[in-house]
């Protein structure tokens, strides 16, 4: 199974018809399998062109927005491409004809198409980038290889006795108090709490200028850190008081939830000589550049699709026999030597499985919808990179 596109491969066009489905909605779900705020801080992702509100006819799936994918998504009618890499990551100083990304963004414009870019963020999260390379090459029993993810906060507010479940209702439908698969999870203790309100208070106990003592309980909730927002709007929704004290801060708690590589086992050890043949095979790579003995037996694998050469240290303490990434420095293959075998199998190609995951799980979340948007891959490859001249 070669899964990189071909030129030959049936081409899917997009109806004209106006869904009901609008960008917003298809960023929704795209955001809700890898948020934004778990990319890495100098990544650029979400929308990065195009009107949220406009209705979807087609959706082209890509690694990279080229102005070929912008071609193709004009051709087959399709008006949102989702691409791995942004396309505008380093800020655009001018929008010109003489700049490859700004006549991209012209054209996407002047197509009306809108591009939504989906990278670390992608990368980091389950089912992600190297889920999906993982899920390619056929391994069993996938997990994160580093999960360094410190993503939770906690809020801590003082309420009283009488409103204590309404208020943790109310944080909790927001989205706090989430731990693995227990949900509804706070710690309550019982207090006293003391205000006194200034002129122009309308306190909900007592009045302006008295010292009031009143039983409160202090209320505590984990929330994952991009709820926030709504946590602490609910909160103060549901809240009595006028001015609920609260308190918001980060922990050092590491989530399983996200991370970066994947380790897996094969379904039975192979040779790294037939391990690499199945690298070949199902990634399409020509010829992967490689360290290790071709006769010793593999089973345990690790996976980072794109430049994850860091993950080394990582792959050899977790046990893995072979670790399977992309961009790798030749200092790295020096590193690996005796103690790993090592697989360079391209950018493009280690990252490519994620585009068939992007479609599948897209159609999989708007096969309910009223008219959904076809999705489909883009049917060339954006790989620049060439081997070779045969
Ligand atoms: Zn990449």
């Amino acid at each position: 199974m070669n899964v990189v596109p071909h030129h030959t491969r049936g081409t899917t066009y997009f109806s004209g018809g106006g869904g009901t489905v609008t960008v917003r909605d298809v960023q929704e779900i795209m955001e809700g399998w890898a948020p934004p705020d778990i990319a890495w801080e100098r990544d650029n992702v979400g929308l990065q062109v195009g009107d949220p509100a406009a209705r979807v006819r087609g959706i082209l799936v890509a690694l990279d927005a080229t102005e070929a994918i912008v071609e193709e998504a004009s051709r087959r009618r399709a008006n949102l491409i989702i691409s791995h890499h942004p396309l505008l990551f380093r800020p655009l100083r001018s929008v010109t004809t003489e700049d490859r990304n700004a006549r991209c963004v012209m054209a996407l414009v002047r197509k009306r198409i809108a591009l939504y870019a989906a990278h670390t963020n992608l990368d980091f999260t389950k089912r992600g980038t190297s889920f999906a390379l993982a899920e390619s090459l056929g391994l069993l029993k996938q997990r994160f290889l580093r999960t360094p993810y410190r993503l939770q906060s906690k809020i801590v507010t003082f309420v009283p006795s009488s409103h204590v479940e309404a208020v943790a209702r109310a944080m909790s439908e927001a989205g706090s108090g989430v731990i693995g698969a227990y949900d509804r999870c706070s710690f309550r203790i019982a207090g006293t709490g003391t205000f006194r309100g200034g002129e122009g208070s309308r306190p909900a106990r007592g009045g302006a200028g008295r010292l009031e003592r009143v039983p409160e309980v202090r209320l505590e909730m984990v929330l994952p850190r991009r709820a926030s927002q709504s946590v602490v709007r609910a909160m103060k929704n549901a809240h009595p008081y006028e001015e609920p004290a609260y308190d918001l801060y980060q922990l050092e708690n590491v989530t399983g939830d996200y991370g970066m590589g994947v380790i897996g086992e094969l379904p039975r050890p192979v040779t790294l000589r037939t391990f690499i043949g199945t690298v070949r095979r199902r990634l399409g790579v020509r010829a992967p550049k490689f360290t290790g003995n071709l006769r010793s037996m593999v089973r345990s694998v690790a996976v980072c699709g794109g430049s994850g050469g860091e993950l080394l240290p990582e792959a050899i303490v977790a046990g893995a026999d072979v670790f399977v990434t992309a961009d790798v420095k030749y200092h790295t293959f020096h590193d690996a030597a005796g103690r790993i075998a090592l697989v360079d199998g391209g950018h493009f190609e280690t990252e490519y499985p994620v585009v068939r995951a992007i479609v599948e799980r897209l159609r999989h979340e708007l096969r309910a919808r009223k008219r959904p948007p076809v999705v489909a891959a883009a049917t060339q490859s954006t790989n620049p990179v060439r081997h070779g001249l045969t």
